[in-house]
């Protein structure tokens, strides 16, 4: 029998965690008025909430940016490495720290795409769509994939075991690998990643995310929300563009 801590195991959902904000949509108000109401800003958003929405609102309409920088969320990702080399392309007003395959034992946990991921890619680069597999494309994706994640984490252990440095055995593994990381960052760059990694009708520009990316664009957004309703209601309002 396989001892438990080096045999895979194999996920088909990420995990996103907001592990600390300091972000609502008073900090946006207080931003956008400190210029003329000075320290008044914070008690006019109390005073009068119908006026706040329509400063957001005309804020976000005009792309007047900068005041939905003064905020911080920083969340716990657990995805594929080939999500997070995605991640890592965003690079303005993102702050990123990943566990490292240096100084630590990479666990075996390997992405298999789950029954409801579309399998199969239709249409021209940029506009693809994704359809359905069969039921026999489902089955061969999971076998392939969980026969290779097995033969290369086998191959990583030998190496590991024969006295070769994590850094060179990790060579092996492959990028549905899952990872970690802590991402911090503020609602204007949030908005900018969200516009980009989900796909949605509304949209005014549309894009066509990596599915597994857009997973945890949209449990991030879901967060968000929660924190900033005024905001992401504006964002969804003027076309999920980020101001
Ligand atoms: C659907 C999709 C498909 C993609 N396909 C590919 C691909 O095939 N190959 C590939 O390499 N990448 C690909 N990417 C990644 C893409 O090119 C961007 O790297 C990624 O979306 C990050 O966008 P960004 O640069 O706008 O974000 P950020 O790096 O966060 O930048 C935010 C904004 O800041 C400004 N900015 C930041 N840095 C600079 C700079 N150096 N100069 C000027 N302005 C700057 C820009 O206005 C930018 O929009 C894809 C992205 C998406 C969403």
């Amino acid at each position: 029998m396989s001892d438990d801590t080096t045999a895979p195991r194999f996920r088909s959902d990420v995990t996103v965690d907001l592990v600390r904000s300091a972000a609502a949509d008073s900090d946006v108000i207080w931003a956008a008025r400190v210029s003329t109401a000075g320290e008044q800003s914070l008690e006019a958003l109390q005073q009068d909430p119908e006026k706040s929405t329509g400063l957001i609102n005309f804020l976000m309409r005009d792309r007047h940016g900068t005041p939905f920088e003064h905020n911080s969320m920083t969340f716990f990702i657990s995805a594929p490495i080939f999500v997070f080399r995605e991640f890592h392309r965003h690079r303005s007003g993102w702050s990123y720290n990943e566990e490292s395959g240096r100084y630590r034992e990479l666990e075996p946990v390997f992405y298999v795409p789950g029954e409801e991921r579309r399998l199969v890619q239709q249409g021209r680069p940029g506009r693809y769509e994704f359809v359905e597999g069969t039921p026999e494309q489902h089955k061969t994706v999971t076998s392939s994939m969980e026969a290779a994640y097995r033969e290369a984490y086998g191959r990583y252990q030998e190496m590991l075991e024969a006295g070769v440095a994590r850094e060179v055995a990790r060579a092996v593994l492959p990028v549905g690998l899952f990872s970690s990381m802590y991402a911090t960052c503020n609602a204007r760059s949030l908005m900018h990643f969200l516009s980009l990694r989900t796909k949605r009708e509304n949209s005014a520009v549309p894009s066509f995310p990596q599915r597994e990316i857009e997973m945890v664009a949209e449990r991030m957004e879901e967060q968000w929300a929660a924190l900033m309703p005024l905001t992401h209601a504006a964002f969804e309002k003027h076309g999920r563009v980020a101001p």
